[in-house]
């Protein structure tokens, strides 16, 4: 076994594995109407391709954690077939999914089943006119049943993740944890990350962790939750002094690159050291052209001692990965 470590000591264990870049949602800050010009499917790794090299992550570089992400994990046709192989492996990691909820109403026994541990589901605001109008598409309802399936499947904690966005739905703060709240979801909020294809990201328009916190204190009293936040991206507070908490993840104005721990796999099988990275190291080519796994691990190694220090958003040399976000795995 050969950790992911970079030179900058941190070690990566948490694999995010993107299964396709496609998405049934248009969130208006992720993807234009029209969508973006898919991955052709021959570029895509097939399932076994995907269950290889989560294998050489967790049999030989110490890979304990894996989440299935996208695009929407939910429209590859193999993800419970996936999920199960996955928690097969020794030692087991855990498995969870980041995902949009649509469909999940039907498969959420079925990933449980597989052995999936978690999910976080994607929902920025729960009034239906405004997530028809963010997420151009009038499934509200279908995403409440995908996580009241995630619910009674067992897979706790159901997360909800929300990104807040500049005179939408900045005011709602509030209004989407009380529902969370209401239905033992665990609610957090993600900063808006210069990430999306339409290069519109601004930092005035982002609405900043600080904001956040704010608008929730005018309806809530939030104490810090003190766990050590390690790795984890989110600061926790009690809400009303508990034992429910909020989450604020502030990868903008509050980064916490050093202590990451992520390594990305994107679906065409090119290995990402950071969210940001502008190089990407390609695995798919040579696992096609009959590479060993000692060699695969060599290269993925090699990828991620070279991981930056930090994502350099507030450089002023900063530029914005050419992947957007839906393509790189969210
Ligand atoms: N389709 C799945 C879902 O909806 O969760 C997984 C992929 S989606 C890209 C993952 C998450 O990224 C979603 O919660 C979405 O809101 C978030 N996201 C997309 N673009 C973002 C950006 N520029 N900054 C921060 N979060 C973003």
């Amino acid at each position: 076994m050969q950790p992911l470590t970079d030179r900058h000591g941190r070690v990566a264990t948490d694999l995010r594995v993107s299964l396709t870049d496609r998405c049934n949602l248009r969130c208006t800050y992720c993807m234009p109407a029209e969508g973006l010009d898919w991955m052709p499917n021959d570029d895509a790794l097939t399932d076994d391709e995907v269950v290889r090299l989560i294998r050489i992550g967790v049999e030989q570089l110490g890979i304990t954690a894996v989440r299935f992400t996208g695009g929407e994990p939910l429209l590859r046709k193999g993800l419970v077939d996936i999920v199960r192989r996955t928690k097969q492996l020794e030692p087991t990691p855990e498995a969870s999914l980041t995902t949009n909820a649509l469909g999940l109403g039907r498969v959420a026994a079925a990933l449980s089943d597989a052995g999936l541990d978690r999910v976080n589901v994607s929902l920025d605001t729960v009034r239906r006119e405004d997530f028809a109008r963010i997420t151009l598409r009038d499934r509200f309802d279908d995403v409440v049943t995908g996580l009241e399936a995630a619910r009674a499947a067992g897979l706790a904690p159901v997360k909800v993740n929300a990104v807040l966005l500049r005179g939408i739905n900045d005011d709602q703060a509030p209004e989407l944890l009380q529902w969370c709240l209401d239905r033992g979801y665990q609610l957090r909020f993600i900063e808006q990350m210069p990430l999306d294809p339409q290069h519109g990201w601004t930092r005035s328009m982002m609405v900043t962790a600080d904001e956040i916190l704010a608008s929730l204190r005018t309806a809530f009293d939030l104490t810090d939750a003190s766990k050590p936040r390690g790795s984890q991206p989110a600061e926790e507070f009690l809400v009303n002094g508990g034992p429910f908490t909020v989450g604020v993840i502030a990868s903008v104005t509050r980064p916490f690159c050093g202590d990451c721990d992520r390594v990305r796999l994107t679906a065409d099988g090119q290995i990402r050291n950071c969210l940001f990275a502008r190089e990407e190291s390609d695995l798919r080519t040579a696992l096609r052209a009959g590479a060993d796994d000692d060699e695969i691990a060599r290269r993925w190694i090699a990828a991620m001692a070279v991981k930056l220090p930090g994502h350099g958003i507030d450089d002023p040399t900063f530029l914005q990965p050419t992947r957007p976000m839906s393509a790189i795995g969210g």
